[in-house]
């Protein structure tokens, strides 16, 4: 999907804009200092088209902090968006701080929309146009409060979006896409370098590969992969408060842009939250994933008896995603990570004809029927695979199955066609 981005320094109202272009009607909840918000990046619709609406400003900085935070956001916003949208208070005007942001925006060559908000009736309107001179073209006075001028602004950014994403190639048949993700320090860049070795290839020689200067190609096993977002890792982007947010702004907008993840672990550290959060994202991405247990070479016995109880308790739930044991800084088991990444793209690609389905649904039905529930019995009527990429499947049912004996399909799926380093999905729909 195509990717627009929200900038504009704290207190122009980009929150209450997000909160309006979702079409959501809840207040806005004002975000603690440096505190980590979960989703920076949200599906939106506008007049039956999708896109991917990324909120770049999550935290508040503190005073002397405000210009470098304003600038890493157009940073980011510039490297990851199609589109950026930046937000100014008409009632304030631009400030210095906005001059400098206005001058990386021109810079960027992305369609960027410059929006007065705050204009809340049209005795703001003159205010709005004294932004001319920002040389950002026409300013599009708003109320993102009240809505109005919203509508016309986002037809006008419909107008500009492209169709399908440019920072986020689905080239059919082109390389395959990674992302690699993971806390910080934990050797994503180093597993990047000692893999991209002297063999890095040069973006422009590779017909019909993506521009971006973020994504990387760079091969391995005797391929050309993508991988995507290269500059997130390698740029050193140093930021007191908010490094958590912009970390997981990156992830979400990586994910966005691969096919599959490599999460990389740092085996000397406890599993933490943030490592469980980057999982959860990749999850809720559906893109396929492989875990990669870094900086092998500083484990000890008791440390491996401990790591692999964590991986036991704590990631359970992904213990279908293929894992690799490395280490980037000896190259330990890194000629590993392709087979792996090979295995849960196949997965991710499987497709189970109907009628294969269908009998296999039979069979486990056989085997275990649906419980009697208020004197009925759910049955399952009939089922498809709908999609691939991650395989997803839909159960035609008579009611509502219980949500065990849904686990218990899904398990099952699992065993008879092991989908080794993907999510699934079975989802139902009720047939009266
Ligand atoms: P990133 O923030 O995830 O990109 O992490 P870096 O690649 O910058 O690595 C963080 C630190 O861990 C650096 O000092 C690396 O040299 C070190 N490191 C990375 N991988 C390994 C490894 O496999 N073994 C050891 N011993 N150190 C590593």
């Amino acid at each position: 999907l195509p990717v627009l981005a929200i900038v504009g320094r704290p207190n122009v109202g980009k929150s209450a804009l997000v909160n309006r272009i979702l079409g959501r009607r809840e207040a806005v909840v004002e975000d603690v200092p440096g505190v980590t918000r979960d989703r920076v990046a949200y599906k939106a619709e506008w007049m039956g088209r999708r896109f991917t609406l990324v909120d770049t400003g999550g935290w508040e900085p503190d005073a002397r902090g405000i210009n470098a935070s304003v600038a890493a956001q157009a940073e980011v916003a510039v490297d990851l968006a199609d589109a950026v949208l930046f937000v100014v208070d008409v009632n304030v005007g631009a400030t210095a701080t906005d001059e400098h942001v206005v001058r990386m925006l021109r810079a960027s060559r992305k369609p960027v929309m410059l929006v007065a908000n705050k204009a809340d009736d049209a005795i703001r309107d003159p205010e709005a146009a004294v932004l001319w001179s920002l040389g950002l073209g026409e300013p599009w006075p708003v109320s993102a409060l009240h809505g109005r001028g919203v509508a016309d602004l986002l037809d006008h950014v419909m107008s500009v979006l492209p169709e399908v994403s440019t920072v986020a190639k689905q080239e059919i048949g082109g390389p395959r896409r990674v992302a690699i993700l993971g806390r910080p320090n934990v050797g994503k860049s180093s597993l990047l370098n000692k893999s991209a070795g002297e063999e890095r290839v040069v973006v422009n020689e590779l017909a019909g590969t993506t521009r971006d200067p973020v994504d990387e190609q760079i091969e391995l096993g005797g391929k050309v992969w993508t991988f995507v977002d290269t500059a997130g890792i390698r740029k050193r982007v140093h930021l007191q408060q908010g490094a958590d947010f912009y970390a997981s702004l990156r992830t979400s907008a990586a994910l966005e842009k691969a096919e599959v993840a490599v999460v990389v672990i740092d085996v000397t550290e406890p599993i933490s939250v943030q490592d469980l959060r980057i999982i959860d994202l990749v999850l809720e991405s559906g893109r396929a994933l492989v875990m990669a247990y870094n900086k092998w070479d500083l484990l000890d016995d008791d440390r491996r008896r401990y790591l692999e109880r964590e991986i036991e308790q704590d990631l359970a739930h992904i213990a279908w995603a293929p894992r690799v044991n490395i280490s980037a800084r000896t190259g330990r088991h890194l000629e590993k990570l392709v087979p792996a990444l090979e295995l849960a793209l196949a997965s991710w690609d499987t497709r189970i004809p109907t009628g294969k389905f269908n009998a296999l649904i039979a069979e486990l039905v056989g085997e275990h029927p649906h419980p009697v529930r208020g004197g009925r019995q759910p049955r399952i009527l009939f089922g498809t695979q709908a999609s691939t990429r991650p395989p997803t499947f839909v159960l035609f049912t008579t009611a509502f199955l219980d949500p065990g004996y849904r686990r218990f399909i899904t398990r099952r799926l699992r065993e008879v066609y092991g989908f080794e380093g993907t999510p699934i999905v079975v989802n139902m729909r009720v047939r009266e």
